[in-house]
C-alpha cells in the first residue's frame, strides 16, 4: 500500500463530484485525512461513502460551502484547522463550466458568475489557505485550471477568462511563496469524463450527447476521453513530497489534445 499521505491533511474543494471526488478517494487510499468542501451536501455524502469503501476508517470532514463567498472560505479553512490542526495539501478545484455562447451573447451576469466561482473562488482559497501554510512553513497547492486556461476553446468567454486567470494566479503565487517552503502548481485537464463534461456535451445536443462525445473523442490524439482516476493520480503526485521542486507552473493532462495542430 502507498503511504505517501500518512498523517497528512488535505483540503479539497469541489470534493462532491468528478475530479475532486476521485482525488479524495485516491488520497484516502494513501493515508490522508480529508476535509471536503462543496456546495452540494449530497455530493459530499456520496464521496464520503466512496472513501469508506476504498479506505475504511479514513477521517473525513464534510463542509458545505460556496467557494465564491469569502465568509464561506474563511469558515472552511477554520473548520479544517479546528478538525485537524493543519493543512498540508490543498486541491483548489471547485468550478463550473457555465453556458456555452458566442462572446456577444454572454450576459454580464453569466460572465460574472463563472468568474466568481472559477477565479475569485480560487483566489479566496489561496488567500486563506496560504496564511495557514505560511504559519506552518510548509504546504502544497494544486489549482484546477483547464485546457481552456492555456488555449482558445471557443464559446466559453467566462470560463476561458477565469481559467487563464487561474494560471496567472498559480504563476504569481508560486513565485511569491516558494521562499516559504510552499509550492503552488496548476493542472490543465481536458476532456475528462465527469458530470461536468456530460453536462457540457448535453449543452451541444441534449438528445445525442453520447454521439457528440464520440466525435469529440475522435479529435483527441488518444481517441478517448480521460478518466477522473487518471487525473487523481497526477494530483496525488503533485501534492506529494515527490513533486517538491515543481512550482509556479501548469501541467497538462488531456491526451495531447492541446498540443496537436
Ligand atoms: P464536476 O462538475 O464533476 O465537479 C465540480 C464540483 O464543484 C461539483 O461537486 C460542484 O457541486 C462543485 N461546485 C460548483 N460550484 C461550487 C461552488 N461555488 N462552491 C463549492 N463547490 C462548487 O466537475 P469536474 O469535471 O470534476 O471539474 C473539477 C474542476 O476541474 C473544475 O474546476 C473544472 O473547471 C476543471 N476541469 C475539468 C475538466 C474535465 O474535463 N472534467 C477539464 C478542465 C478543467
Amino acid at each position: 500500500m502507498n503511504t505517501r499521505f500518512d498523517g497528512k491533511v488535505v483540503l479539497i474543494t469541489g470534493g462532491g463530484s468528478g475530479l475532486g471526488q476521485a482525488t479524495a478517494v485516491q488520497l484516502a487510499t494513501e493515508g490522508a485525512k480529508l476535509a471536503l468542501v462543496d456546495v452540494s451536501a449530497d455530493g459530499l455524502a456520496r464521496t464520503a461513502a466512496e472513501i469508506e469503501k476504498a479506505a475504511p476508517g479514513t477521517e473525513v470532514r464534510q463542509i458545505t460551502a460556496d467557494v465564491s463567498l469569502e465568509t464561506d472560505v474563511e469558515r472552511y479553512v477554520a473548520e479544517t484547522k479546528k478538525a485537524f490542526g493543519r493543512i498540508d495539501g490543498f486541491f483548489n478545484n471547485a468550478g463550473i463550466e457555465g453556458r456555452q455562447n458566442l462572446t456577444e451573447d454572454f450576459t454580464s451576469e453569466e460572465f460574472q458568475r463563472v468568474v466568481a466561482i472559477n477565479l475569485q473562488g480560487v483566489f479566496l482559497g489561496l488567500k486563506h489557505v496560504l496564511k495557514v501554510m505560511r504559519e506552518q512553513g510548509s504546504g502544497t497547492v494544486v489549482n484546477s485550471a483547464s485546457v481552456g486556461g492555456i488555449r482558445g476553446v471557443g464559446n466559453q468567454s467566462g470560463y476561458a477568462a477565469a481559467k487563464h486567470g487561474v494560471v496567472g494566479l498559480t504563476r504569481n503565487s508560486g513565485v511569491e511563496y516558494g521562499q516559504f517552503g510552499i509550492t503552488i502548481k496548476a493542472i490543465a485537464p481536458g476532456g475528462i469524463m465527469t458530470p461536468m463534461v456530460e453536462a457540457s456535451l448535453k449543452q451541444v445536443d441534449p438528445v445525442n450527447w453520447e454521439e457528440v462525445g464520440r466525435q469529440f473523442s475522435s479529435s483527441n490524439p488518444m481517441k478517448r476521453l480521460g478518466r477522473p482516476e487518471e487525473v487523481a493520480h497526477l494530483v496525488a503526485f503533485l501534492l506529494s513530497d515527490q513533486a517538491s521542486y515543481i512550482n509556479a507552473t501548469v501541467i497538462s493532462i488531456d491526451g495531447g489534445q492541446s498540443e496537436q495542430y
